[in-house]
Order: structure tokens, then C-alpha cells, then sequence
């Protein structure tokens, strides 16, 4: 380790306290990408426990010319919340900084700090009779703050729309150390430009995000799920299109899986029991979801005698108990562990509007297949949302640079296919330091115009996670 690293690791302890700054092996597990498919390294980790602390830790950043790359539950999927230059940057756990400072029954509304796990954050909620709408696999382990600067997206967005939508305020650690304080939960202010904007969705290029301001709903009491077999994608998309029409407003969730679906959940959790029998095409997963005086169940029979009257829906089973409804959802969840245990592959995670994605998803997979025989193709994603995740499988008994081969030239054309479709390479996900050699060669010169300034008005130094989302050049 050179005598320029283990100063700059003395300065950090001496001027936060040994408390707050993690060295040595203790640093490599925030160095490490949620596949555990890319470590790194890092001068040290820094673990703040309140907002004054960020800042201290910035500015001695600031002094010391040395990068920040803050970090959540490290659960974004493009390679982001971890470290690219290990000798130069230093990763920033929020994970102490977990309070909920408030909690308003009559407002609906909370302020938290950003390294709140979701799920916690979730049950807290709960049990003050409200509810938070976000919800993802990741929920368990990613943190407010993550969910903010990803801008996640997840099960309800159809209903409750992206985070964004779901954020009243912001409090930020400037990349000079000063502190952006916009934590108000006023639902109209309409005072000027909306800097907060600015924070959710940057991946951390722009500041720490060190509290969030959310709104809350009403704890939904009732809820009916069912899963649905269909002849064919369209006759998922046409079902949604109703779905919309007759379940009003209180349609939560709509997912759409293939067949294979079942067979990867079982390969990862074999004990899990089989919902229906027979194998159709295309399968939906849907939710609607109440609270107060409307009756949920009826709806959903009522909506289901209409669309298995009509023979777009082929087959069903209604959900009788929670953990029927939970044992549905494992399959949607499930399937990507069982991707995982096929080996390496691509996962793509793109959005296209809802009349195109039917048409989409088979252009896509017959491009992939017309190059790649081999590979196994698994479509499947949030359809009220036009997000499809297009996954690609090669084969596991390959070797790695033959795998790999496959998952660079898999992913070229869908993303081809994807521009013809004037769709988005990143639904969900971000861009992080994965995508962004396909972000950059899609920007257009005003919109790489405008991002360039937003960057070095704010961070003009390009301290903050410089190896993420786009290269800036210094002037
Ligand atoms: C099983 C699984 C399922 C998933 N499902 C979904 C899904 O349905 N929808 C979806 O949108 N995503 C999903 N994800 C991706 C991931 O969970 C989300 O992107 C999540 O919002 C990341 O939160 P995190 O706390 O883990 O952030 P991290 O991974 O730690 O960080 C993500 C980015 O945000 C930055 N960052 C983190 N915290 C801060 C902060 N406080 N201030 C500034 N920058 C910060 C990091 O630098 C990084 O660039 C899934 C992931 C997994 C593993």
C-alpha cells in the first residue's frame, strides 16, 4: 500500500474518529456488487452517523483531491454503489443513519433518514396504520436513500407510480460539504425550479442524500391476487387494458411471466407447490388492492367471470389466504434466483411503450435466438409499466469467455432492436458504471449538454461517484 494511501487513511481516522472509518479487510465486502460477480477495493469506508458527520467526511474528501462513492444496501444491479478506482476513492455507507424523524397520522406523511432499510422503514409504517407503496425483491436489504438515487421503480408502480412520485423533500450533502435543505412535506409548493428533482435518479453523482421526506397512503386491507393463464402475450396486454377499465383505480400490481417461469422458481425453491395445472403460453400475476369500504374479492370475481367468459383468460387460481397469495408471488420472485443458479447471463431491464411491448418482446427474442440458438431467452416484467426485463441464458457447461461472448452480443441486440422501438435501456435499474458505455452512445448532444452542466455547477470538482453514469471532462 503506498505511503499516499495510508497518510490519507490516517487523516480520515484522526479526523472522524476510528468509530467511523473502516480499513483494511473490513472495507472489501462494500466493495463487492450484490452477484458477487465484481470486487474492488477502496482507501477506506466511512460510516457516518448523522448528516453533520457526512459533511465532515466530505470535506476532508474535498481536501484530500480523493472521490466518493456513497453506498446503500448495495442492491442496484448495475454496478454503481461500489468503487472503480480503488487507490482514489473512498465508499460512503449510509448505514447508520437509519431514524425515522417523523411520522404524521393526519399529514400521511414521514421523514427518514436515507440508510432506513425499505422493509423496515415498511413495517414501522405499518404499524402506525399506514403504508408506504414501494416494493421490490431488494426490499429486505436496500435503503431509502438507494431507492431515491435509483429513482426505483418495483410491484406497485403501476398504481402508486416510481419513487420519484413518492418523495416530498430532500435533505443533501453537497460535494463541498454544505447542506441542501429541502425537507418539507408540503404536497403543492410551487416556489420556482424543484431542486430535489435534481437528486433522485443520480446514482449518487450529485450529493449524499442523507434524509427523505415521503408520502404515505392508506394501509390497504384488502387485497386479492390471482394468477391468470393466457394464449399469448397480447392477450396479457389486451387483459391489462381491461384490467384498468374494471378494476378502477385499485389495480396494484400486473406482472406478466413465461412458462419456464415455474420451472426456474422450483429449481431455486423445490419445495414450492405447483398453483395450476396444465402450461399455457403466457401468465399474469395481478393484485387489486383496498382499503375502507369497498369489497376487493367481489371485484376480482366479478372481474374474472368477465374476462374467463370472454376466453381471454384460459385459466386461474384465485389467492384464498395470504399465504396462498405469498406462495404466487414466489414465483415471480423465485425465478430469478433460479436464473442465477443456471450461471452467468444477461439480465436486461428495459421499458418500451405498453401498445409496442407484445410486439417488442417477439422481435427481441427472435433476433436472439436467430444469432444464438444455444441461449434461452426469459421475458418477463412490470406490464401496466412497459418494463420487461429480456433475459438471456447461454448455455452453463460453456466456458466463461464463451459465456460471456454471448451474454456482449445477446445484449447488442436487444439494445438494437430496443432503438427501433425508441425504447429505454434502463426501465428501473440505472445506469450505474454497466450501462454506461450504452447510455453514453445514445445521448444527444443538448441532453449531454444540459447533464454536463447540472454536474459541474453542482460537483465541479467530479468527486462524486466520477465512474458512474457519464464521463465528464474537467475543464
Ligand atoms: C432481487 C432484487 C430485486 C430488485 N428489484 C427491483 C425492482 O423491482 N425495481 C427496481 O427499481 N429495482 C430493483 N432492484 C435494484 C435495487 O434494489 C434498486 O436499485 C434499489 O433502489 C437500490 O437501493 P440500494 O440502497 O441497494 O442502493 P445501492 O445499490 O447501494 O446504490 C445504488 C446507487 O445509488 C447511490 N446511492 C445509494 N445511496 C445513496 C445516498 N444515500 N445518497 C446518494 N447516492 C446514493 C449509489 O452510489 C449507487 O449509484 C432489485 C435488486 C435485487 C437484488
Amino acid at each position: 500500500m503506498s505511503a499516499r494511501i495510508q497518510s490519507h487513511q490516517q487523516k480520515f481516522v484522526d479526523a472522524l474518529g476510528a468509530d467511523l472509518v473502516l480499513l483494511g479487510e473490513e472495507v472489501e465486502r462494500y466493495c463487492r456488487d450484490w452477484h458477487g460477480d465484481v470486487t474492488t477495493g477502496a482507501i477506506a469506508v466511512l460510516r457516518p452517523r448523522s448528516t453533520d458527520d457526512v459533511s465532515k467526511a466530505v470535506r476532508i474528501c474535498a481536501e484530500l483531491g480523493v472521490a466518493i462513492v456513497p453506498q446503500g444496501g448495495n442492491t442496484g444491479l448495475v454496478l454503481g454503489a461500489t468503487p472503480d478506482a480503488p487507490e482514489s476513492q473512498v465508499v460512503l455507507s449510509l448505514e447508520r443513519m437509519n431514524a425515522i424523524r417523523q411520522l404524521d397520522v393526519d399529514d400521511y406523511s414521514a421523514v427518514v433518514e436515507a440508510g432506513a432499510i425499505l422493509s423496515e422503514f415498511k413495517d414501522k409504517v405499518e404499524a402506525a396504520g399506514m403504508f408506504f407503496p414501494l416494493a421490490l425483491g431488494a426490499q429486505g436489504s436496500c435503503q431509502i436513500g438507494g431507492n431515491v438515487s435509483t429513482n426505483a421503480g418495483g410491484i406497485n408502480v403501476l398504481r402508486y407510480g416510481m419513487t420519484r412520485e413518492l418523495v416530498l423533500g430532500l435533505e443533501v450533502v453537497l460535494p463541498d460539504g454544505s447542506v441542501f435543505e429541502g425537507l418539507s412535506t408540503l404536497r403543492k409548493d410551487n416556489r420556482g425550479i424543484d431542486l430535489k428533482q435534481l437528486f433522485i435518479g443520480a446514482e449518487g453523482t450529485l450529493g449524499i442524500i442523507t434524509a427523505v421526506a415521503v408520502k404515505l397512503m392508506p394501509m390497504p386491507d384488502q387485497v386479492a391476487t390471482a394468477l391468470l393463464g393466457l394464449n399469448a402475450l397480447d392477450d396479457v396486454i389486451a387483459l391489462y387494458r381491461r384490467a384498468r377499465r374494471d378494476c378502477c383505480d385499485l389495480l396494484s400490481a400486473f406482472e406478466f411471466m413465461p412458462p419456464l417461469a415455474f420451472t426456474l422458481a422450483r429449481e431455486a425453491m423445490p419445495d414450492l407447490a405447483m398453483p395450476m395445472s396444465g402450461d399455457h403460453p403466457a401468465y399474469a400475476l395481478i393484485e387489486i388492492s383496498g382499503s375502507g369500504l369497498v369489497d376487493v374479492s367481489d371485484l376480482m370475481e366479478r372481474f374474472l367471470e368477465g374476462v374467463m367468459g370472454d376466453g381471454l383468460v384460459i385459466d386461474g387460481v384465485v389467492a384464498t389466504s395470504k399465504a396462498q397469495a405469498r406462495n404466487l408471488w414466489l414465483f415471480r420472485e423465485g425465478m430469478n434466483e433460479g436464473q442465477a443458479k443456471r450461471g452467468p447471463h444477461l439480465r436486461t431491464d428495459v421499458s418500451v411503450s405498453l401498445s409496442r411491448l407484445a410486439d417488442f418482446v417477439r422481435d427481441a427474442q427472435q433476433a436472439v435466438y436467430d444469432a444464438l440458438p444455444e441461449c434461452v431467452c426469459v421475458s418477463y416484467g412490470h406490464v401496466g409499466d412497459g418494463n420487461v426485463h429480456l433475459n438471456v441464458l447461454p448455455p452453463g457447461d460453456l466456458p466463461r469467455s464463451e459465456i460471456d461472448a454471448r451474454i456482449y452480443k445477446a445484449k447488442k441486440i436487444i439494445n438494437e432492436v430496443l432503438d427501433g422501438y425508441h425504447g429505454s435501456i434502463s426501465a428501473e435499474h440505472g445506469i450505474g458504471r454497466l450501462k454506461k458505455s450504452d447510455f453514453d452512445t445514445r445521448l444527444s448532444a443538448v441532453r449531454r449538454k444540459l447533464l454536463t452542466a447540472a454536474k459541474t455547477a453542482i460537483d465541479p470538482d467530479l468527486r462524486m461517484n466520477p465512474g458512474s453514469q457519464l464521463s465528464f471532462a474537467r475543464d
